[in-house]
């Protein structure tokens, strides 16, 4: 069988300790998932039920260098565990959810914050400001058979060594196993599925030649310079 234009290239990320990669399908990402967060972004930070949005497989970047993107002034980063599946479903439970987990990693879900602040103003979607290219750079995906499934943990990242996010993992609203639940609720997930979970706070702005690096001790880390 042949195709009328050529293949897209697959999104494969690399797997620490292994010559096989990660094939990616959809990227989800959760909104508001650290209290602190959502205060600093003006929301009140009781539980409501979790809302997603998405990024394109393909912004997902393993490269040392995050390319700042054009209309915009105020990119911001925002340091994240990152989920990958290697099984999904409808309506999976929260009891069965760590079992769709192949491993994790930390990535930055950079955000055009003008942008998405005049979306948010005029009650239009965030794709423009989310879903960019490489606006996802992402570590090596550490399998869950190496750590373990991590519920707690040091999540940071800093800008020229300079700390700017703090948090721990387990200052997530929803934890990793009902964020697959409720995601499954709304769609089917499958193996290569990747979410990306909410930032602690301190978010903030990047500016070309900043070294952004960042990590979530126990599981991985990642170095990206803004070019
Ligand atoms: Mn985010």
């Amino acid at each position: 069988m042949t195709t009328v234009i050529p293949l897209p290239a697959p999104v494969l990320l690399a797997v620490m300790n292994s010559e096989q990669t990660f094939p990616v399908r959809r990227v989800y990402c959760v909104g508001r998932n650290y209290a602190a967060h959502a205060i600093e972004m003006g929301h009140d930070p009781t539980r409501e039920p979790p809302f997603f949005f998405q990024k394109n497989p393909d912004n997902l970047a393993q490269g040392a260098e995050f390319p700042y993107p054009p209309l915009s002034t105020d990119v911001h980063h925002e340091v994240e565990l990152v989920i990958a599946l290697k099984q999904g479903g409808d309506a999976i439970s929260a009891a069965d959810a760590l079992d769709c987990i192949y491993g994790y990693a930390v990535g930055i879900d950079f955000t055009r914050r003008d942008l998405q602040a005049q979306a948010k103003a005029s009650g239009k979607p965030w794709t423009a400001a989310k879903a960019f290219e490489h606006s996802a750079p992402v570590s090596q995906i550490v399998p869950a058979q190496a750590i373990g499934h991590p519920v707690n943990g040091n999540i940071w990242l800093k800008i020229n060594g300079e700390t700017k996010q703090q948090g721990d993992l387990n200052q997530m609203i929803w934890k990793v196993p009902e964020i697959i639940a409720e995601l499954s609720k709304l769609f089917t997930l499958a193996a290569g599925d990747v979410i990306m979970t909410g930032t602690p706070s301190g978010v903030g702005p990047v500016s070309r030649g900043d070294v952004v690096s960042c990590g979530i001790d126990g599981v991985a880390a990642l170095t990206v310079t803004v070019v």
